[in-house]
């Protein structure tokens, strides 16, 4: 007959969480604490950061999409400057929040959509090259065409001394007055009215700058640029579609560039 092997002690002695020599008598458990000593707890707390809803309102989000503007060759400090400050998921809907600071236009309503941050990046950039040939700093008093959601708005008001935006749609105008309540409206003048006639009572502008497409440029903008004043807006080119086209106002007249393809919501005349 085979010896019987000795019994051996059970892995997880009885004794809740203490471990305890074998025959030796289990010691109480010790006490549950589910909180936390205070101190300890406001220690902790004064460490973190306060809560910031979904995250999209930190200033880390809005740097991150604008290193990413400087790696797509935008190289214009003025404007990464406020793009870093305008909080742009304040200008859409909630439920697209989480996409703002996705390089996306994304829609605003009634067929409409914000321009995508490279976009609005490049034709401020190109507008601030207007500025520097003038020797500003600034872009003066500048005229918008669509306003939108309002959120370009909000940039060009901390760009330059002045903005007169024009929106055509009812309902974005509405929109537009109650998203930019608290930027810098006293410098934001939003008209309801057809932009392909510009604004004439506060004309003649340092810049214009259109966020709709046509099939040429009005000419109440070139007539309203300021003489050293530039304009930037999405038009038809000749045979490659809906380019950037620049024009710069002198002393004899205007001289026009074209640059990269774009693709803008249509320019449309008429007031709803
Ligand atoms: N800059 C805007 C982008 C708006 S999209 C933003 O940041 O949200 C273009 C806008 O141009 C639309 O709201 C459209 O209604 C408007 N628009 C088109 N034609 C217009 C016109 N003739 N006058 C004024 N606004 C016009």
């Amino acid at each position: 007959m085979k010896p019987r092997a000795p019994r051996r002690p059970p892995a997880f002695p009885a004794g809740a969480g203490t471990a305890s020599a074998p025959g030796a008598a289990a010691r109480p458990a010790a006490p549950l604490r589910p909180q936390r000593l205070l101190d300890s707890a406001a220690r902790d707390a004064a460490r973190l950061t306060a809560p910031t809803g979904l995250g999209l309102d930190s200033d880390a989000v809005r740097l991150r999409m604008v290193e990413r503007l400087r790696l797509e060759g935008i190289a214009c400090e003025p404007v990464f400057e406020v793009m870093a400050q305008v909080p742009r998921h304040l200008f859409v809907d909630t439920a697209l929040a989480g996409q703002a600071y996705e390089d996306t236009s994304l829609p605003i309503g009634l067929g409409q959509t914000i321009s995508k941050p490279s976009v609005v990046a490049r034709m401020l950039e190109l507008l601030f090259q207007g500025a520097n040939a003038r020797r500003q700093q600034h872009l003066g008093q500048v005229l918008e065409i669509g306003t939108g959601c309002g959120y370009q708005a909000a940039l060009l008001a901390r760009l330059g001394r002045r903005v007169v935006s024009v929106e055509r749609l009812t309902g974005l105008f509405e929109r537009a007055q109650s998203n930019l309540t608290a930027w810098r409206q006293d410098r934001v003048r939003l008209v309801h009215g057809d932009g392909m006639l510009g604004h004439p009572p506060l004309a003649p502008y340092d810049s214009i700058i259109a966020a709709a497409g046509g099939a040429e440029i009005p000419n109440a903008w070139l007539e309203q640029l300021a003489i050293g004043g530039r304009l930037v807006a999405p038009t038809q080119g000749s045979s490659v579609g809906q380019v950037l086209v620049v024009v710069d106002r002198h002393s004899d007249g205007w001289s026009r560039i074209h640059h990269e393809s774009v693709h803008f919501v249509p320019l449309k005349s008429g007031v709803t």
